[in-house]
């Protein structure tokens, strides 16, 4: 981490400003080495400065520079931030020049990399991080700024200081046998801590499983008949909402409409193109594509017609998809009801008429009903988030639970000291207190270049 790296820290286009980040030793000389203006290297830290990039004789743009001097800044390296004009070429000539001058080209995540390995933040605060830029809804910003503020991380340590305790005066026990006044550690008193910590952890992987509706798409599945009326329920759902995410990775445009937010959640629309595709009449009958939707999601939304008798393929899609999140409902009802009711799954049944304004508004209702949001959103939004942070804390806790198994079978303490300790560096490693390079680099590699 010696060296001095740079990167562009906004997105690359036509805007109004750009930001250039420099981090490292040298980060102030070097940047003064292309600025006009007053002398960089002597003014105070946290200090902002008008002046001009310059090559050689030639005035590059005309800037902001602000000097962040170590320690207290986002790597607690010394940070310069150049704010340019944003366009491409004078962000890029910028760039190149302090290339030139012996800064080095940024690794995505690297910034936040060196703010890890400096100790400045720990790795759910980067996760958080990452998370916050990229959270498509209200909800996942909220339960990244929980991580990033530092609540989970709390969490953790306050978890693994119970099993250290514990830890603590098992070792007390193993190593001072004969000292009579320490309290004896038997399986009858380690048991109920044991077991608090297991309660504990394992409400927060539960709430944070739940609470990943919140943070990731719900891959949806709307299924049914042609003609039952997907296309203008979707068409519906998007239309009254306007909150389409937007494309960013320059996706087509089916895709894009893909993805809606819905009361704080996002849901994935699988296979958007099919559905709204009404000419395609091939694509349309089968469906068998559509049993291979059901598999797919999270969510089925089945459609029936409630103007017309249940059919054949009608029944084999409620059969398909009977054992997954599902809501039904029934279209057309500004129509004759003809579908025998009687004959549906025991279940709560949806009633819409896509064809009316607020024909669908039952539905967005029932899909946050289904998802269980309403509870979600009472909680503390203090969740794990991602595959590694909750597949870790899984890990713990099943270590964890096979310590109470042998406790309670009268294993005797010191022979679970091993596990309890096991389980508590997996929760370290959720923080970043224990790690594999490998896993780091990877992890950064995840972060958008800039940051
Ligand atoms: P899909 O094939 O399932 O996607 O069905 P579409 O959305 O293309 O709809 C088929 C036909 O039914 C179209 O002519 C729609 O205008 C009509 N339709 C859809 N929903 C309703 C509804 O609630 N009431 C009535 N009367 N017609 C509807």
């Amino acid at each position: 981490m010696k060296d001095t790296i740079t990167a562009i820290s906004t997105a690359l286009g036509v805007g109004a400003i750009s930001i250039i980040r420099v981090s490292g030793r040298e980060a102030i000389t070097l940047v003064n080495q292309i600025f006009k203006g007053k002398d960089l290297t002597k003014v105070e830290s946290h200090t902002i400065h008008y002046g001009h990039i310059v090559d050689r004789d030639e005035t590059i743009d005309e800037v902001l520079v602000t000097i962040m001097k170590s320690p207290k800044t986002f790597t607690m390296e010394d940070v310069v931030e150049i704010n340019c004009h944003g366009g491409i070429a004078p962000t890029k000539k910028i760039l190149e020049l302090l290339l030139l001058s012996g800064c080095r080209l940024a690794e995505p995540g690297e910034f936040t990399k060196r703010a890890f390995l400096n100790g400045r933040i720990d790795l759910v605060k980067a996760e958080s991080i990452m998370n916050v830029i990229s959270s498509e809804n209200e909800n996942a910003r909220r339960v990244a700024m929980k991580g990033l503020e530092g609540y989970l991380s709390n969490k953790i340590q306050q978890l693994r200081q119970k099993m250290l305790t514990l830890l603590a005066s098992i070792e007390v026990n193993i190593d001072y046998p004969e000292y009579e006044d320490i309290e004896v550690m038997t399986n009858e008193k380690i048991l109920p801590e044991l077991k608090n910590i297991g309660i504990e952890l394992e409400n927060l992987v539960k709430s944070s499983e739940d609470g990943q509706i919140l943070t990731s798409a719900i891959k949806t599945a709307i299924v049914g008949r042609p003609n039952v009326g997907k296309s203008s329920i979707l068409n519906r759902l998007l239309r009254e909402e306007r909150a389409i995410v937007t494309d960013i990775e320059g996706t087509t445009r089916d895709t894009v409409e893909g993805k809606m937010n819905l009361g704080g959640v996002t849901l994935e629309i699988i296979d958007t193109a099919g559905i709204r595709n009404t000419t395609d009449i091939v694509e349309k009958i089968g469906v068998e594509k559509a049993k291979k939707e059901i598999e797919e999601a999270s969510l089925v939304i089945v459609v029936l017609n409630y103007h017309e008798q249940l059919t054949k393929e009608d029944r084999e899609i409620l059969e398909k998809s009977k054992n997954k999140v599902r809501i039904i409902v029934l279209n057309k009802t500004d129509l004759e009801r003809k579908i025998e009711i009687e004959q549906l799954p025991k279940e709560e049944l949806v009633y819409t008429n896509a064809t009316a304004i607020a024909g669908v508004e039952n539905l967005e209702l029932a899909i946050q009903n289904k998802l269980n949001l309403g509870e979600i959103e009472k909680g503390d939004y203090t969740y794990l988030s991602g595959t590694r942070q909750i597949s870790l804390a899984k890990e713990a806790l099943s270590i964890l639970n096979e310590v109470i198994s042998s406790c309670q079978e009268g294993i005797p303490v010191d022979m679970l000291e091993l596990d309890i300790h096991a389980s508590w560096e997996k929760l370290g490693e959720i923080i970043g207190e224990s790690y594999r390079e490998e896993l780091i680099d990877q992890l950064f590699s995840q972060f958008c270049l800039g940051k």
